[in-house]
């Protein structure tokens, strides 16, 4: 142990030709592919870091937390997705003896999808991806209670998004099998479901129903917890729909008719008239007011 990093250094460190540095023009990654089939590509560090693994589970499993940890930090060093997506889980669920440490958790999970994002789509393996948002849905559930939080949720939906845009890439999808469909399915809908609840929680209604309805769209997948949060997205759709103004769309002040739902649903009701008259935004509404229910012109 503890020599993997000095090894790997060695070997670079070959008699080379001395001064010339010639650059490749291939394109790498500092992160190693770990799901390359190509048996030459970071073997040493993939066989390190496989042990790093296994030794933290075992450590794990026997309570010994901080050696669990130290061996995941190790590994999340070398660029596994999968030790950061342990580390975050360990924070997410807190040890026996701590409790939750969500922020941690989160910088550990996008972590693990910026690993995610720095190899080819062709390579990413689902069953972590789907790990990372299931367990991020739990997480955005107990961040958003906080508003001081909105800075690392939104970062978190930006990673989500890039991650979404690459699930949707028909190559993405030919290559997964039918398993694996319903995984990359179940993903999507995780990730669309924390954009809906981080909207709502802005007052960003557009955001809200896109991410609601774009859940809907994607439809039940087979994979339970996924197909719970399309249940949650179709009733919180309808109790969006039941604060919608069901009146004539148009101002009783300035004659403006809401063209869309979007228009229709930021129309503002007048509770002196019972809700039977709405205007198209909060000058027209005062105007209103003053005339008809105050008397003055
Ligand atoms: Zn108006
Ligand atoms: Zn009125």
């Amino acid at each position: 142990m503890g020599s993997g990093f000095s090894q790997c250094a060695s070997s670079l460190r070959k008699p080379c030709r001395p001064s010339i540095i010639t650059i490749s023009q291939e394109t790498t990654s500092l992160v190693p592919d770990f799901n390359s089939h190509d048996n030459n590509i970071n073997l040493f560090t993939s066989v390190f870091v496989t042990n790093l693994l296994e030794t933290a589970e075992y450590k794990l499993n026997s309570h010994e937390y901080n050696k669990s940890i130290n061996l995941l930090l190790r590994a999340t060093q070398l660029g596994s997705a999968c030790a950061a997506t342990k580390l975050g889980s360990i924070y997410l669920n807190g040890f026996t003896t701590t409790s939750p440490d969500y922020n941690s958790a989160a910088a550990y999970y996008f972590i693990a999808l910026k690993f995610t994002l720095m190899i080819p789509h062709s390579s990413w393996d689902i069953d972590i991806i789907l790990d990372i948002v299931c367990a991020l849905t739990k997480l955005y559930n107990n961040l958003l209670s906080n508003p001081k939080n909105l800075d690392i949720l939104n970062h978190g939906l930006k990673l989500m998004s890039e991650i979404d845009k690459n699930l949707q890439h028909p190559y993405f999808i030919r290559i997964c099998s039918y398993k694996q469909n319903q995984k990359r399915r179940a993903s999507r809908i995780h990730i669309n479901y924390c954009h809906a609840i981080t909207a709502e929680s802005k007052g960003d209604l557009l955001g809200t129903l896109k991410g609601f309805e774009e859940c809907e769209l994607i439809g039940q997948c087979g994979i339970e917890s996924a197909d719970k949060l399309i249940k949650k997205s179709y009733v919180c759709m309808q109790r969006l729909d039941s604060t919608r103004p069901k009146v004539n769309p148009i101002c009783i002040q300035c004659n403006y008719e809401a063209k869309d739902l979007i228009d229709i649903w930021n129309l503002l009701n007048c509770t002196k008239c019972n809700n039977n008259v709405v205007c198209c935004g909060r000058e027209c509404l005062n105007e209103h007011i003053m005339i008809t229910h105050l008397g003055r012109p």
